[in-house]
């Protein structure tokens, strides 16, 4: 076979299945062959038994005149045992080939001799006048002989085509157990080469849904396989390339968030800076040296706190890979609120209880967007009296924390830091509570909301392996409650620790 149809045939499904068709084709093409053969077999043997038949049946006409003669001596009977003596041997004659397979060259020598023999015996009979008496029983002997060789042939040629018929029986019986076999073998084949890639791929797809996987391999060289695996992965990196650019849009809406709360931070330091200037050039070479100094410690400590603020904001905008470090949690919560403060309205309270040492394994950029949508969407329900309780602390986990709970670490036993953010808003409806966490459900007017804010604090909650719960009372209020991974003890120390100012 050229190397073209070769390689369609092994690296394609379509081949295999071709291929497979093929070998069941050929098979019973073979066994139909095989069948046409032994047939015309049979059908030979049936054309010698109908030799053998008409030998007999010619040698039973040949003694049924010969009786007749010898009971009324007429001419005519006479002539037909001629007649029948000739067609015998005519009989013999033509069809000698058939014969010498019904019976030995003896045999049919034997019959021939006999054949001329009755003819010779039955011409001296009717020739003479007086036949002499033991004339009549010696030709009836030699047709008695005649009758038993053609009878035996004739019997020797019926078990004969039994005989076929009984290995055409066995023959048949043996090609159908055979089909049936090859084709259950190549059935079996054909499913392990096609089913089995297409059950593995299956498993795949599950182990991607449940995040265990990133991408598809090749689970055979099959072309088909392979360009549903090739637009599968593509179509994963595609929807992570959605996805991220997804939580970059939700990143600029934080940001569009903390901005306000950011100028807010700036204006303290700044007009700090501005005061102890303006008093510096009112006493400009007047005032002694060391309040000149303070003054500028405190322009200087001012400049500090606002570098790091607008250092936050950088580094809460730049974009970057996923990186867990040991990060304080308070001063990152605390930061957080001093950012997006800009949306609470005045009489709002944000509480904070987290322990100064507390920390946990995370990406600091990742977390902090999770505290913005929290704290944002909480602040967006409060009323004039509204409080924002946000607390921390290391728990045992022994089960899910109670409500709607999502997330890769749900399940997970053993000390956890658990973070709580609690408002006394409007609550969520319980009906939209399974709701919340999906991509772009929202319940806010068009252009108030993305609906993607608590899909990417999902997201971000899970990408650190852990556990999002919510509980939720209508008019009540909303709790998120989030638990985290503990820290490792053998990790490095906060190196994080940002302008730790506490909220209102
Ligand atoms: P968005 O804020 O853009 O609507 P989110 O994914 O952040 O999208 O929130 C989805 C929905 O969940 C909100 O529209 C709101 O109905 C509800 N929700 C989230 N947090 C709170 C909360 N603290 N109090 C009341 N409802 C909330």
């Amino acid at each position: 076979m050229p190397a073209l149809p070769v390689a369609f045939l092994r690296h394609s499904l379509r081949g295999k299945i071709t291929l497979g068709y093929y070998a069941v084709a050929a098979s019973i093409l073979v066994a139909s062959l095989f069948f046409v053969g032994e047939l015309r077999t049979l059908e030979a043997r049936v054309v010698l038994g109908q030799r053998a038949t008409d030998l007999f049946n010619t040698v039973l006409e040949i003694r049924r005149f010969e009786r007749n003669y010898f009971l009324h001596h007429q001419a005519a009977d006479l002539e037909e045992n001629s007649a029948y003596l000739k067609l015998a041997q005519a009989l013999l004659t033509e069809n000698r080939a058939d014969f010498s397979a019904i019976a030995t060259e003896a045999r049919m020598d034997e019959l021939r001799a006999r054949l001329n023999d009755y003819q010779r015996q039955m011409s001296a009979f009717a020739a003479a006048d007086r036949p002499p008496l033991e004339l009549e029983p010696r030709v009836r002997a030699l047709g008695q002989e005649l009758v038993a060789i053609a009878e035996d042939l004739a019997g020797s040629e019926r078990r004969q085509i039994q005989t076929t018929l009984a290995s055409f029986r066995t023959l048949l019986l043996g090609v159908i157990l055979t089909m049936a076999l090859l084709i259950v073998v190549i059935g079996r084949a054909l499913s392990l080469r096609v089913v089995r890639p297409l059950k593995e791929m299956e498993a795949s797809v599950a182990a991607i849904s449940a995040d265990r996987r990133e991408s598809l391999s090749a689970p055979s060289n099959d072309r088909e396989i392979l360009s549903i695996i090739a637009a599968f992965n593509h179509m994963l990196k595609e929807l992570d390339l959605r996805q991220k650019s997804l939580m970059r849009s939700e990143r600029l809406a934080s940001l569009g968030t903390m901005l306000s709360g950011v100028a807010h931070e700036l204006n303290n330091p700044l007009s700090n800076i501005s005061t102890s200037c303006q008093i510096l050039q009112e006493e400009a070479g007047e005032g002694d040296v060391a309040t000149q100094k303070m003054y500028l410690a405190q322009i200087d400590q001012q400049t500090e706190r606002a570098r790091i603020i607008v250092r936050s904001l950088l580094d809460f905008s730049r974009e970057r890979a996923f990186r867990k470090e040991t990060v304080l949690l308070k001063p990152l919560v605390a930061q957080t609120v001093g950012f997006v403060r800009g949306e609470v309205s005045a009489k709002s309270v944000v509480r904070l209880s987290i322990p100064d040492d507390l920390s946990v394994p995370a990406d600091a950029q990742r977390l902090q967007q999770v505290f913005v949508n929290l704290i944002r969407n909480a602040m967006e329900g409060l009323g004039p009296q509204g409080r924002i309780d946000i607390s921390a602390q290391v728990v045992q986990a022994s089960e899910p924390p109670a409500g709607t709970a999502l997330g890769e670490g749900c399940g997970m036993k053993g000390p956890m830091v658990e973070i709580l953010v609690a408002d006394n808003g409007p609550g969520i409806a319980p009906e939209i509570l399974p709701r919340i966490f999906d991509p772009f459900f929202t319940t806010k007017d068009v252009g108030h909301g993305m609906g993607l804010g608590l899909f990417v604090v999902y997201e971000i909650v899970d990408e650190h392996g852990g556990c999002i719960a919510v509980q939720s009372v209508p008019g009540q209020g909303a709790a998120f409650c989030i638990r985290l991974p503990r820290e490792n003890p053998d990790d490095q120390p906060a190196t994080n620790a940002r302008d730790d100012k506490g909220a209102q």
